[in-house]
């Protein structure tokens, strides 16, 4: 029996597909070396996340309209733009703590009269004033428990110092602001307007560290400004703080408007 490979004649004895093959060797040799081209090109452009080049196509075909794409209609309705701009500024709020109201006196004069009254009689005043410029206030306890993380543009506590004589320099009033929010923009205000409504001197040398460190700067939310001020001496300064005390409640008004008119402007412009 002869194997196809045995080669009697000079002529080999290929199959009739080899020989067919053979006798159209330029085609051949053309469609290997097309197909190894396409290979090759194809392995080139290939990416290599296949999901991303599907995103990608996605993308390309959504981006053209109509593109290969059944048209869907859904009804939207219309939307107005609400907010295009950046954070607009939240609404004006402001809070007056009546110094020791809802828990102790304060400090106590030899005929009676209290401190918590005294703070009372300014905040009540400025409340009224704020209120009736339509500034959005609340009168909070000296422990309120809405202070715990309280947000305002601006948190004012008032108290009055010791009615014992100290000495003749125990006169005047003092501020103390946040040091966990800076409130330097809010002291300033009310420094300048209490001085300029009272004609009282600051008395900085007697800024205790219940001032600095007082209990609501550490309840306040951060971001809200915050101030104690000590409207004057229970001693000296008493005719002030109690007849006259419409002065200082003035004063106290003034120095929160002119921090309000700050905020604003700066909200409007930031
Ligand atoms: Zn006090």
């Amino acid at each position: 029996m002869r194997s196809q490979y045995s080669n009697s004649s000079g002529q080999p004895n290929y199959p009739p597909i080899i020989g067919f093959l053979r006798q159209h060797l330029p085609i051949v040799v053309f469609l290997v070396v097309a197909f190894a081209g396409m290979v090759a090109v194809y392995w080139y452009f290939s990416p290599e996340d296949a999901e991303a080049d599907a995103a990608t196509v996605t993308a390309v075909l959504t981006n053209e309209e109509g593109a290969l794409t059944a048209p869907i209609h859904k009804v939207v309705p219309a939307q107005p733009v609400v907010q295009r701009l950046a954070q607009s500024p939240g609404p004006i709020r402001v809070a007056l703590i009546s110094g020791h109201q809802g828990f102790d006196s304060g400090a106590v004069c030899p005929d009676g009269l209290t401190e918590v009254q005294v703070n009372a009689g300014i905040v009540d005043q400025v409340i009224a004033k704020l209120q009736g410029m339509g500034i959005r206030v609340d009168e909070l306890d000296e422990f309120d428990p809405r202070l715990d993380n309280y947000v305002g543009t601006a948190v004012i506590s008032v108290h009055a110092d010791s009615c014992d004589y100290i000495n003749d320099l125990a006169t005047g009033f003092k501020i103390a602001g946040s040091g966990l929010t800076n409130s330097t923009p809010l002291s300033i205000c009310i420094e300048d307007a209490y001085r300029n409504a009272t004609q009282m001197n600051y008395h900085a040398n007697t800024i205790t560290p219940d001032m600095a460190d007082y209990h609501a700067f550490r309840q306040l939310a951060p971001g809200t400004q915050a101030v104690i001020i000590e409207v004057g001496f229970m001693n000296l300064d008493r005719e002030m703080i109690t007849t006259n005390s419409a002065v200082p409640a003035q004063g106290i008004t003034d120095g929160i408007t002119c921090f309000l008119n700050q905020y604003k402007q700066t909200k409007a412009t930031n």
